[in-house]
């Protein structure tokens, strides 16, 4: 008996032995639990992107995607706390067009969205849809927009804060119509969207991943998609460029990002996760169900995305000038 504890104690000596020996890193990436920081409420359009794309991505990877739902100041907060997390590669940002519009909006950031991050990967492209709560009164577009340019200080439009698409949509709108109106800040547009079902607010403009269940279900009052094209899923729902808002597009864009500093290893690991959850048959099935379109190969790089934020960054520079649009 005795034996045999002095024969587990001497085995259990050699085992610390030879941990104390074993190299620190000798685990390789990831070897714990990731969080991928969304910007927005839980259940809103850029979270359903981001749970999506990383349960599957945690297949690949062998570690859990945490989604952590960091709001407020229309993505703004989200990207300061990533800019400033440890670069260890356990931290991750999926955002969208905001990361390009937040520099011309606020006139203090606390990050330079340009050279603070390392750059992952583009991720999918999203189509908008522009609705009323059901009640409202005009029924079609061009009895929208009389309605605002009549009304304008009356109505109300829901977005997620300067810096959200929604935002940037109500923008456009407004700049489309050349009529004001009230916008009332949420954060997030799953919040937004109850208000809208509520009948707090008028108008809202969203992306297909949360709208799409709505419209179907025929709860709110629809007026057309924002892009230039008809969407696949809703091929009987006319642009609202085709019904009088000459060239008004807003498509939404994702890229994933990582604090300045994150080892290469990582980055292309999250990156090669990502490329294969985006042709996860599963996660193709469910996405494009939700209208999303897929983007090309390309832009699932580092480069493709750099590029990318860059040339929206000056794009969106002179229209949002032009709408006099801003925070201190
Ligand atoms: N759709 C939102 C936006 O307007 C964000 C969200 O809640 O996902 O930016």
């Amino acid at each position: 008996m005795i034996r045999l504890r002095l024969r587990h104690l001497v085995c259990l000596l050699a085992a610390v032995a030879l941990c104390g020996l074993a190299p620190v890193h000798a685990q390789t990436y990831p070897s714990r639990t990731i969080t991928l920081v969304v910007p927005f409420a839980a259940g809103g359009p850029t979270d359903v992107v981001a749970r999506t794309l990383g349960a599957a991505m945690a297949r690949t990877l062998g570690q859990t995607v945490v989604i952590e739902n960091k709001v407020g100041a229309g993505g703004t907060i989200a990207s300061t706390f990533v800019a400033r997390a440890a670069p260890d590669g356990y931290t991750f940002l999926i955002h969208h067009n905001g990361m390009a519009t937040a520099p011309s909006l606020y006139r203090k950031l606390n990050f330079n969205a340009l050279t603070d991050f390392e750059y992952v990967s583009q991720v999918v492209d999203v189509p908008m849809t522009l609705l009323a709560r059901k009640d409202f009164g005009p029924k079609t577009l061009p009895e929208l927009v009389a309605y605002v340019k009549a009304n304008g200080d009356k109505v109300t439009m829901a977005h997620a804060g300067l810096g959200a698409v929604s935002q940037l949509c109500s923008m456009v709108f407004r700049q489309a119509v050349g009529a004001e109106l009230t916008t009332v800040p949420y954060g997030g547009t799953a919040p937004a969207m109850n208000a809208l079902m509520g009948g707090q607010v008028d108008l809202l403009c969203d992306q297909t991943t949360q709208t799409t269940q709505f419209i179907k279900a025929g709860s709110v009052r629809f007026y057309g998609v924002t892009t230039s094209q008809r969407i696949k899923t809703m091929p009987d729902a006319p642009t609202l460029a085709e019904q009088g808002l000459k060239g008004f597009e807003v498509v939404v864009w994702h890229g994933v990002y990582a604090p300045k500093g994150t080892p290469k290893e990582a980055t292309e690991k999250f990156g090669a996760a990502l490329k294969a959850a985006l042709k996860d048959p599963g996660v193709v099935a469910r996405m494009t169900d939700l209208g999303v379109e897929f983007v090309a190969d390309a832009k699932l790089s580092p480069e493709g995305l750099r590029t990318w934020l860059k040339q929206e960054t000056e794009r969106y520079a002179p229209l949002i000038k032009a709408a006099g649009v801003y925070a201190d």
